[in-house]
């Protein structure tokens, strides 16, 4: 089986989860730490400061951060944020428990986060995205914020489209977040090679579907989680299995 078959299965996946309808997305498994980050109407800037904090700790504690300190100090208002000063960010996110692993870089970057937010966006995160700009303009916008870099720039772009379903006018800068899941399947799928490093599922992707290389993101993840287990895969329930070159 070559390549554009397993490509093209994986995208029409993606395109199914792409044109599904909107539904509440569960980043924290907390239903009140879920629904300030699902409103985008509101609160954007939840949703942006979470992407900031998603480094180095597991993605379900990252989230929760805009929760816990909305938390502390009784809201969670631009304007209530904004008055906070470094080193009071420093200390809600320091005590009772630290709600990072890296407090003090994590505290500085939310905190210039909030600056940014106010300054160069009127206090309005949403206008990161508004207007149907490129994909390219949107992860330019993220990685303006200090201690974000590609991957969380891409995956919060992605997230923007498939899931919140936010316009933009073309998906071209949209990468694969080339998490463990996602590096263990492409190399099954023959994709690439065993020792795939981040880079090379990257660019493969690219080269596999250039409109939108993020667009095989979340499939890849789903069979990695399901099926596609590091341990052993579980090939008779797996959607690739009459494709897939490793399949047993
Ligand atoms: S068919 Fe098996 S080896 Fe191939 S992607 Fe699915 S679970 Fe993995």
């Amino acid at each position: 089986m070559n390549e554009k078959s397993i490509r093209d299965r994986l995208v029409e996946h993606g395109q199914t989860l792409f044109r599904a309808p909107k539904q509440p997305v569960s980043f924290t498994k907390e239903p009140q730490a879920d629904a300030l980050l699902n409103d985008l109407d509101n609160h954007p800037h939840a949703f942006v400061l979470a992407c900031v904090m998603d480094r180095q700790v597991k993605a379900e504690r990252a989230w929760l951060i805009p929760y816990r300190i909305s938390e502390k100090i009784g809201g969670f208002s631009v304007q209530k944020l904004s008055e906070l000063s470094q080193q009071e960010v420093n200390r809600l996110m320091r005590e009772p428990e630290p709600l990072h692993r890296f407090v003090d870089t994590m505290a500085h970057n939310f905190h210039s986060a909030v600056q940014r937010i106010k300054n160069d966006y009127g206090g309005d995160a949403a206008l990161i995205w508004k207007g149907e700009p490129s994909s390219a303009e949107v992860v330019y916008r993220f990685l303006e914020f200090d201690g974000v870099g590609p991957k969380i720039g891409s995956m919060a772009t992605n997230t923007l489209a498939r899931d919140f379903k936010i316009p933009f006018s073309d998906y071209y800068s949209i990468d694969i977040s080339a998490d463990v899941h996602v590096r263990r399947v492409f190399s099954r799928l023959g994709l690439c090679a065993a020792d795939v490093t981040v880079e090379q599922v990257i660019y493969k992707a690219r080269s596999l579907y250039p409109e939108f290389p993020g667009m095989m993101d979340l499939p890849c993840w789903e069979i990695g989680r399901n099926w596609c287990k590091s341990r052993g895969p579980v090939c008779r329930d797996c959607y690739m299995n009459d494709v897939c070159p490793t399949a047993r």
